[in-house]
């Protein structure tokens, strides 16, 4: 099992398979307020940067689930290179569907809500490994402007225009399916380029 091998070989130095820097993923980790033992659970986890970082300087646990074989094998040897190994487990397999019985403090999806078929069903399912008062983060690209043609947004390389929100309308959907928006980081176009670019 294991994602397409285009995935694994454009990215297959990246630690952050998303437009964030490693500063942006500081910076989400303490908007956040991650609390010492928090659990998180990490579907789509990579190369498992996020955990990594927070076990180490947040002092997280957590599950990372993710389908390739590349990127879980080098999850791991992070997390043995910053000497968090002991505080967090990278599993390779598919994330569809997986409920976790330790219900967790954060439950995250950065970049991969395709595995539930979008927003709201990535936020469905996470919602079933949260513990009550629990967290859901959710990454997610948004349209800053709107694509005129359908052309235009297979050009961005999308499927098409309704793949994704503007950021007011994917803000405002969160608080239609009866969640709080409690806080936001962004991408900018710099870290973008670390993404896109790196490839
Ligand atoms: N969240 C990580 C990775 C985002 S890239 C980060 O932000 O760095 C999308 C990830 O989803 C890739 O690592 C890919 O291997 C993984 N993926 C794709 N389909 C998956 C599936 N069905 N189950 C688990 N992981 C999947």
């Amino acid at each position: 099992m294991d994602i397409p091998r285009i995935f694994n070989i454009t990215e297959s130095a990246h630690r952050i398979h998303d437009p964030f820097t490693p500063e942006k993923l500081a910076t989400l980790g303490a908007a956040l307020r991650l609390e010492s033992g928090t659990r998180v659970l990490d579907l789509g986890s990579g190369s498992g940067e996020m955990l990594c970082t927070w076990a180490r300087d947040y002092g997280v646990t957590g599950t990372g689930i993710d389908m390739s074989q590349l990127f879980t094998e080098q999850a791991r040897l992070r997390a043995e290179e910053l000497g968090v190994a002991d505080q967090v487990e990278f599993i390779h397999g598919d994330a569809t569907g997986y409920i976790s019985d330790d219900k967790a403090g954060v439950a995250a999806c950065l970049g991969a809500t395709w595995i539930a078929g979008g927003v709201i069903g990535t936020i469905e399912l996470l919602a079933r490994s949260l513990r009550t008062g629990g967290i859901i983060l959710i990454g997610e690209p948004y349209w800053r402007q709107l694509p005129p043609t359908e052309d235009v947004a297979r050009g961005c390389l999308a499927g098409s225009i309704s793949d994704f929100l503007t950021l007011p309308e994917l803000l405002a959907s969160f608080g239609h399916l009866g969640y709080d928006v409690v806080e936001m980081v962004l991408a900018d176009q710099d870290s973008w380029d670390r993404y896109e670019a790196a490839k």
